[in-house]
C-alpha cells in the first residue's frame, strides 16, 4: 500500500462520518490494535487492515478510503466489533464507507458482477442443472436455479 499523503485531505470527513450510523464512535479509537488481531481478512492480506482504515478516515482521506478497493475486503464477520474495547462499530462503520463509496459510484467490478449474479438467481453461487443432477445422485433434493424473491429487493 502507498504511503498516507495528507495534502489533499478533507478535514470535514471525520465529522461527516461521525454523524453517520457506523461511524458515531470512531474518534474513540485509542489504536490498540485488538480489531487487527481479530480480523480473520488481516490475517491473510496485508493489503485489509481495520485500524488503518480507522486512521485513514480520520485524517481525512477521504477519497484514498472511499475510491479504495480494500474497504470491500471486509466479510462483516463482527469479530472485530464484538472485541473493541472502545465500543467502535467497526463492522458498521465498513459498511458505511461502502455504502458512501457505492452512492458516490466507485463499486469495484467485481462486487458489481456478484450483485448481478445475486439478482438474477438469488445466490453468490448460481445453481444449474448440471449441480443440481449432482446433488441427486448422492440423494440430495434439486434446489432452484432462481429465485424471485431477491429480484423484488432489486426493484426500482
Ligand atoms: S479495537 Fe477499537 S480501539 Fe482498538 S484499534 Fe481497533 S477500533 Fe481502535
Ligand atoms: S468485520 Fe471486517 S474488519 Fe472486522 S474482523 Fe471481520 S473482516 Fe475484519
Amino acid at each position: 500500500m502507498a504511503d498516507i499523503n495528507l495534502e489533499n485531505a478533507d478535514p470535514g470527513f471525520r465529522k461527516e462520518l461521525a454523524q453517520q450510523p457506523g461511524g458515531e464512535k470512531i474518534t474513540a479509537c485509542f489504536t490498540c490494535r485488538t480489531c487487527v488481531a481479530s480480523c480473520p481478512i488481516a490475517a491473510v492480506n496485508d493489503r485489509f487492515n481495520p485500524l488503518r482504515i480507522i486512521r485513514m478516515a480520520l485524517y481525512g482521506l477521504r477519497k484514498e478510503v472511499l475510491e479504495s478497493d480494500f474497504i470491500w475486503l471486509c466479510s462483516s464477520c463482527y469479530s472485530c466489533q464484538e472485541r473493541c474495547p472502545q465500543g467502535v462499530n467497526i463492522t458498521e462503520f465498513m459498511t458505511l464507507l461502502k455504502n458512501m463509496a457505492v452512492k458516490e459510484g466507485h463499486v469495484p467490478t467485481g462486487v458489481k458482477a456478484q450483485k448481478e449474479i445475486i439478482k438474477d438467481k438469488g445466490r453468490i453461487y448460481s445453481i444449474d442443472d448440471f449441480d443440481n443432477k449432482k446433488r441427486n445422485k448422492i440423494d440430495l433434493p434439486s434446489l432452484p436455479t432462481t429465485c424471485e424473491v431477491v429480484k423484488v429487493l432489486f426493484a426500482e
